[in-house]
């Protein structure tokens, strides 16, 4: 029989439960015969622009999404193994396609890994409810994280901040005794030379000229597996054991890079796993669940169960409801000026240039920025949240959401609401001597160490760089009183 794997935000061949459980499936037996029936593996990806045009979805994700598929069709027609893309617009399209394919192929057997957010879980169960009626086989596996069954409290209850949360995300990771899927596919009895079937060869050629319109940094981030598979290997072997103490300097490369990766799926989450232990420091007798690396890792699943365990925060909710009576500000010159990297404020003004010139930001960055437009300029996090989906090549929903609201003090934070980043003290001590603002800010570049922080009305004439469009005192302090005042009981 045929096996049809669907899939989604996971992107790849190796390392992956959905893959090796129809894979396992390949060999059925005929017990009257005793004949071994060799089984068809088909993939499906759906394409479904209109959907993630609703979620401010970048090009360059979207791009990259589409190089990847391409690479993954090339990586197929090498394994005995058939590549099917449907070109749809909605997720609402995917259940009658679905069915139509596996009609069409006579398969009774789709397998995925199940998604966080409300929508995609309404999608899966909208694709459940149709196949099941007629009589094809549902196999909806564990979410695509490190721990992927629910992390609850000693009361059942999920976690609200993220250090308890922690812990037991550790116990539960470290007795689950994971492991990395084998890669069960076979190569291709004909040496990769076998012809495609026709419709995968229709699909083909249509990705060709979506791809036309690529539109990323692929000198950053190229889709390419065994690029991927090195610079995991180059980070764990090189910079994980100083993570801790570069990962906050955006002038420092100390960091994996990986998250335009991670979020398409394009390497899976115990391939992470297994590189950092297999890297670490034995002989030092390191223990190697206890590093900074490995606990951001942990962010990425405590962000993507809350989406889970909270399903208003897919509906651009506020984790914490008195919040939602704030009364943002408006102001659409500030909000172009901190879009175009044009505060005033030359880290906050670096960030963003960085944003909109790799589709990337340090996270650092992404902290001080969000600060900035929440803070300072009191606007409404979800503008934010929208525009940074719109640049970022690795944006991905639930880590975007929790950062804006983390930085907005309105989700997910042990911090007050008074909490205010000041950039000015921020650069001074990420960025000491201004490499990264020179970098994206070249018309500071001739400032000193010192002036590079907060330039001079004089300096700012003669650079042609826009003076402070907020004053940061009075800023901070309006943004305390209103939170104050908003979400007084
Ligand atoms: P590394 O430091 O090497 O970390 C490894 C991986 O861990 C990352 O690739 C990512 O998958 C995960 N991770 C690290 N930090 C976090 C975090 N704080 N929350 C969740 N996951 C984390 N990350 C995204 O992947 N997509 C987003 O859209 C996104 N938006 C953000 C918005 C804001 C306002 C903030 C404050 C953070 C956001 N982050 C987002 C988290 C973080 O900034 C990025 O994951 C990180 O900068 C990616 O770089 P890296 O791959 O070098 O990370």
């Amino acid at each position: 029989s045929i096996q049809l794997i669907w899939l989604r935000n996971d992107l790849r061949l190796t390392d992956h439960p959905a893959i090796y459980g129809a894979s396992n499936e390949r060999l059925s037996t005929d017990s009257n015969k005793s004949v071994t029936h060799h089984n068809e593996l088909h993939i499906v990806v759906t394409l479904t622009p209109e959907q993630w045009g609703k979620y401010d979805e970048s090009t360059a994700k979207q791009s990259l999404r589409l190089a990847l598929i391409q690479a993954l069709v090339d990586k197929s027609a090498t394994k005995d193994i058939t590549f099917h893309l449907l070109h749809l617009n909605a997720f609402s399209d995917c259940a009658p396609a679905l069915l139509d394919l596996c009609q069409a192929l006579n398969c009774h057997s789709i397998w995925w890994q199940s998604e966080l957010p409300y929508d995609e879980r309404q999608r899966d169960a909208q694709v459940e409810v149709l196949l099941g009626e007629h009589n094809i086989n549902v196999h909806s596996l564990a979410p695509d994280i490190l721990v992927s069954q629910p992390v609850l409290n000693g009361q059942g209850l999920p976690f609200k901040v993220f250090t308890p949360f922690y812990r037991r995300w550790l116990d539960a990771l470290k007795k689950n005794h994971f492991y990395v899927y084998p890669d069960a596919l076979p190569n291709n009895c004909n040496n990769g030379q076998k012809e495609p079937p026709k419709a995968q060869l229709r699909s083909y050629a249509a990705l060709n000229t979506l791809l036309e319109k690529r539109h990323y940094r692929d000198d950053l981030w190229p889709a390419n597996y065994t690029h991927i598979k090195e610079s995991l290997n180059t980070f764990c072997e090189t910079k994980a054991s100083h993570y801790k103490d570069t990962r906050d300097f955006p002038a420092i490369s100390g960091t994996s890079l990986l998250s335009p990766y991670l979020s398409l799926g394009a390497i899976g989450p115990r391939e992470l796993l297994s590189t950092l232990r297999d890297h670490h420091n034995k002989e030092a007798g390191e223990d190697w669940t206890a590093g900074t690396w490995l606990k951001e890792l942990a962010w990425r699943d405590f962000y993507r169960q809350l989406m889970w365990q909270f399903p208003h925060l897919s509906k651009r909710k506020a984790f914490k409801p008195e919040t939602e009576r704030i009364v943002w500000l408006e102001n659409k010159d500030h909000f172009q000026a901190w879009c175009d990297g044009q505060t005033g404020f030359p880290i906050v003004d670096a960030a963003m240039r960085q944003l909109k010139q790799t589709g990337w930001m340090h996270n650092r960055l992404r902290m001080i920025t969000a600060s900035f437009l929440t803070k300072l300029l009191f606007m409404d996090w979800r503008k934010g949240e929208a525009y940074f989906m719109s640049q970022l090549i690795d944006g991905e929903f639930a880590a975007n959401n929790g950062g804006w609201q983390w930085s907005a003090s309105t989700g997910c934070d042990a911090a007050p609401y008074f909490r205010v980043f000041n950039p000015t003290r921020q650069s001074e001590t990420y960025d000491k001597k201004g490499k990264f603002i020179r970098f994206f800010v070249p018309e500071l570049q001739h400032l000193s160490d010192k002036d590079i922080h907060k330039p001079t009305p004089e300096q700012c004439k003669k650079t042609r760089y826009p003076e402070p469009i907020i004053d940061y005192k009075s800023a901070r302090a309006y943004a305390i009183e209103a939170f104050a005042h908003y979400t007084r009981k």
